[in-house]
Formats: C-alpha cells, sequence, structure tokens
C-alpha cells in the first residue's frame, strides 16, 4: 500500500488574500458594513488626539465593536479568547486585517464606552426602524435573571466582611517596596494590585450591606443580612424554577413586528413589578415616541402599573397575579384546617361583617392596599375564638382573634379585568410569550448569557446592552441584509 506521509516538520511560507478568507456572505461582512453605516462620532471623540500631545495610534472603534458584536454572535464573551481568536480564525483575521489586538485592550473598550454605547443602540434602532422593523404598535416587556459572577459562598454577614477588611488592610499596610522584593516588580506589583482591590470591594460589601439592612424592617431580617465580597451590587434573587442565587434581572421590552429589542435595563430585584413605568420611559428615550400597547405576565399588573400607564395613555394588556394559591399556601403552614378556609366564612353585605363556622361575628377591622385590589379585613373577638371548640383547627398558635379578608377590586382593576375578559384582549395576550421570550432565549441560547462575566451593576448593564446590541443586528442582518444579498446575486 502507498500512503501518502504526513511532513510535520517543514516550513512553509503561504501567500494569504485577506479578502478571500471570508465567504461573500458571511456574517461577519454584515457587521463590519453596518458599524460603518453607522455614527460612531462619541466613540471617536473619546480618543480625539491632541495638538502638540506624543501618542500612539489607537485601534479604530469601528474595528473593536465589530469584533465584540461579532464574537457576541459567535458566543464568545471573553477579551482574551477574543484576541486568541484574532491569530488563527478568518472571520476574526478578515477584521483585523491578519493585526492580533491586545485583550486589554478589548476588555478597557466594552466598558470604557457607556454613552457611546447607548447611542450605537439607539442608531441600530433607528436603521431597523427605516427598514419597516419597528412600529411601536405592540410592545411585549419581561424581565429574565441571569447569574452574577459570584458564588452563593461569597455572601457574607457584617462580622465576617469586617474580619476580611480588618486582615485585607492589615496585609496592604504590610506590603513592601516592590524594588526590595525577591519576586520580579511585576509579580509584586500584580499582587498589591490584587490586595487593594479586595479591600476595596470589601468596603463597598459592608457598604451594600447597610442598604440592605434599611431596606428591611423586622430586626431579625436585618441580622440575617448578607452582602457578597466577589460583587458587592449582586443581590440574592429568586431564579426561574424556584432556585435562589446570586443574580441580576435583565428587563427587555421586545417590539412586536419583528422581535427587536427596544429597551434594556438591568436590576437588582427580582420582582418585576415596579419596572414596567421605567422600561416604556428607556423606549421613548430610545425611540423619541412612546408605545401605543405594552403587553406583559402578571408579575407587572399592580395597581401603580395601571395608573402609570393610564398616565402615559399606554393600553397595558396583561394577567392578573394569582392570590389564591398564595393564600392557602400560607394557611396550610399555620396549620388550619381546610374546613375551616375563608371559604366556610359568610359575609354579610347589609351589615359589612362576617359570620364564621362557630357562628360568632368578625367585625370590619382595617383595610390595605395589594397589587391591584383593596382588602378589607375583619376579625373575630380574641375571647370567642379561646373558648371555640373549633380554635385548634381554626386559628391555632395565635391569641388573637382569627381574621378573615374580602378582596375589592379598584376601579382600574375592575377596567381592566373587564378588558381581560374581551377575547381580543386574550388573543394579543397570548402572543406574548412567543414575542417576549424570544430573545431572552436567544440571548441566554446563542451569546451564552447566562451569567456575567463583568461585575457591578454598571458593568453588567453595559454587558447585557452588549447582547441586545448583538441580537439586534442579528435581526438585521436575517431579515433586511441577507435577503438584499440573495437578490442582489
Ligand atoms: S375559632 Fe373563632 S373564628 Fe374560628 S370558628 Fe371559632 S369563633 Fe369562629
Amino acid at each position: 500500500m502507498r500512503l501518502k506521509a504526513i511532513n510535520r516538520q517543514q516550513l512553509l511560507l503561504r501567500p494569504v488574500e485577506v479578502e478571500k478568507l471570508v465567504e461573500e456572505d458571511h456574517p461577519v461582512r454584515a457587521i463590519w458594513e453596518l458599524v460603518g453605516r453607522l455614527n460612531l462620532e462619541p466613540f471617536y471623540a473619546e480618543i480625539e488626539s491632541v495638538e502638540g500631545v506624543a501618542g500612539r495610534p489607537v485601534w479604530d472603534p469601528q474595528l473593536l465593536i465589530s469584533l465584540w458584536l461579532y464574537a457576541y454572535k459567535d458566543g464568545v464573551s471573553s477579551a482574551r479568547e477574543i484576541a486568541r481568536l484574532c491569530e488563527y480564525h478568518p472571520a476574526y483575521q478578515w477584521l483585523t486585517g491578519l493585526e492580533v489586538v491586545n485583550y486589554h485592550t478589548l476588555a478597557d473598550f466594552r466598558i470604557c464606552h457607556k454613552e457611546a454605547l447607548d447611542q450605537l443602540f439607539i442608531g441600530v434602532l433607528g436603521v431597523l426602524s427605516h427598514e419597516g422593523l419597528i412600529t411601536l404598535r405592540r410592545v411585549m416587556h419581561d424581565g429574565t435573571k441571569v447569574k452574577a459572577c459570584a458564588s452563593d459562598k461569597s455572601f457574607h454577614r457584617k462580622a465576617t466582611l469586617q474580619d476580611h477588611l480588618r486582615l485585607a488592610r492589615e496585609q496592604v499596610e504590610q506590603m513592601g517596596d516592590p524594588r526590595s522584593e525577591e519576586l520580579s516588580q511585576r509579580v509584586v506589583k500584580a499582587r498589591q494590585r490584587a490586595l487593594r482591590e479586595k479591600q476595596q470591594r470589601l468596603g463597598e460589601a459592608l457598604k451594600a450591606l447597610e442598604q440592605i439592612e434599611a431596606s428591611r424592617s423586622k430586626a431579625m431580617e436585618k441580622e440575617k443580612a448578607r452582602a457578597s465580597s466577589t460583587d458587592p451590587e449582586a443581590r440574592v434573587i429568586l431564579h426561574p424554577k424556584g432556585a435562589y442565587g446570586p443574580g441580576y434581572n435583565v428587563q427587555i421590552s421586545t417590539d412586536a413586528e419583528a422581535k427587536i429589542i427596544v429597551g434594556v435595563g438591568v436590576t437588582q430585584s427580582s420582582a418585576d413589578a415596579a419596572e414596567l413605568e421605567p422600561a416604556v420611559e428607556r423606549i421613548e428615550a430610545n425611540m423619541g415616541n412612546g408605545p401605543k400597547q405594552m403587553v406583559v405576565d402578571a408579575g407587572f399588573t399592580n395597581q401603580a402599573t395601571m395608573e402609570a400607564m393610564s398616565e402615559k395613555q399606554v393600553d397595558l394588556i396583561g394577567a392578573l397575579p394569582e392570590r389564591n394559591g398564595v393564600a392557602t399556601k400560607r394557611l396550610e403552614q399555620r396549620g388550619v384546617s381546610p374546613d375551616l378556609y375563608p371559604q366556610a366564612f359568610e359575609y354579610d353585605a347589609s351589615t359589612d361583617c362576617c359570620r364564621c363556622p362557630g357562628g360568632k361575628v368578625l367585625l370590619y377591622e382595617t383595610k390595605e392596599r395589594q397589587g391591584a385590589s383593596v382588602r378589607r379585613r375583619y376579625r373575630a373577638k380574641a375571647s370567642d375564638c379561646r373558648v371555640c371548640v373549633f380554635q385548634a383547627q381554626c386559628c391555632p398558635g395565635t391569641k388573637r382573634g382569627r381574621s378573615w379578608v374580602r378582596s375589592e377590586a379598584t376601579p382600574e382593576m375592575a377596567a381592566f379585568q373587564a378588558k381581560m375578559e374581551t377575547l381580543e384582549a386574550q388573543a394579543i395576550y397570548k402572543q406574548r410569550a412567543g414575542v417576549a421570550e424570544f430573545p431572552n432565549a436567544w440571548i441566554k441560547d446563542k451569546i451564552g448569557l447566562r451569567q456575567f462575566r463583568l461585575r457591578g451593576l454598571a458593568k453588567v448593564t453595559l454587558e447585557a446592552l452588549w447582547a441586545c446590541l448583538t441580537y439586534n443586528i442579528s435581526q438585521w442582518i436575517r431579515l433586511c441584509w441577507k435577503p438584499q444579498r440573495l437578490a442582489q446575486a
């Protein structure tokens, strides 16, 4: 048998035609073309050279933006990985013209141009709007939880954080002159920098802990408050499938016309309820106009949201929160027998009071607003319950009389409920999951943004913005650039 030998010892010089490294319809060409059409003045303004001042030439922002966008599209979110890819990957080589960009340059560029990046996002929305892909007639809004770059174990209580901070300060004070150390100056300086950064993070964690304590009402809860020494701005939030862990809540507004993201924000809270009004304001700031209709799930519909949307003349479509399940769970936890659940009590509208299964009267006590309804609470006399035969099953472990709650819809909620009973509103609501959850899934699955690489609210917001910008550009490539290329071919 004659086999061809492989010679790996040879040295070859091969000509490379950079323009031919990628095909004509490769997405990297589309990204380069679109970025080149956008106004990059805000980026250039930050690197303008000053007459009479020496300085080295810098990389063109068009290249650095295109590198990051293509990398995100490729599922790469590490500056070091991009620098490595520049050495051998044809698409990255085509972008850089076979040059290699240092990872420090890439890492700094990603986080150092917040305002310019906001303008770039708006510029892309302008292009998409011009193509007819955004109408703002209907916008679906949703929140998605993304893990923080911190572990559960990095969360500590006040005493532990104070101990760690004291130790870090002592270590910083003991640091000697790098010139007198046996190790190389570079290593010593890197260690010193790491220690100072650790000290700074611990100081920030203690400040974050104060904020968390201030937001808690009970002394017992304040004592349990913890903050992360790795990412002090991360919070323990509720992730999908009921798991708690360090993370951020990414709020994404998607225009229903072509599933384009028209607004993105990041918060530290798991709850979505307060996020709809800021989301509408972001859309107004990005597009110059507000949406005509917002479609949301039950996490966003409460009294405040309804009032805010009505004031902004935005038609709100959504589901109402299901409270029965929560109430039943609480009764179960308290050991109340199902025979004595609220359905067993009778309300008398003529006297505005309630009669319990033991035949006693519960008088009106107080009212409170919860979500989109007003809850009126009625209570039995403690003396009646104490001697009642049902006491052990009806109000176990409490010295007060049993209470019973009647929910009353506010006028706004009644109107909302009536609207949501129409077939038209229900048909619109059915589209919500398909539109709102599409970009969330795309960003997590294609870009891989299940966990942030950066730390701190400002930086993770930038990371989310890069991801959403990449998503929008990918939609432009799919819906505009590729069809135009095919038509020209
Ligand atoms: S325990 Fe109190 S509320 Fe319950 S049935 Fe008896 S009297 Fe009525």
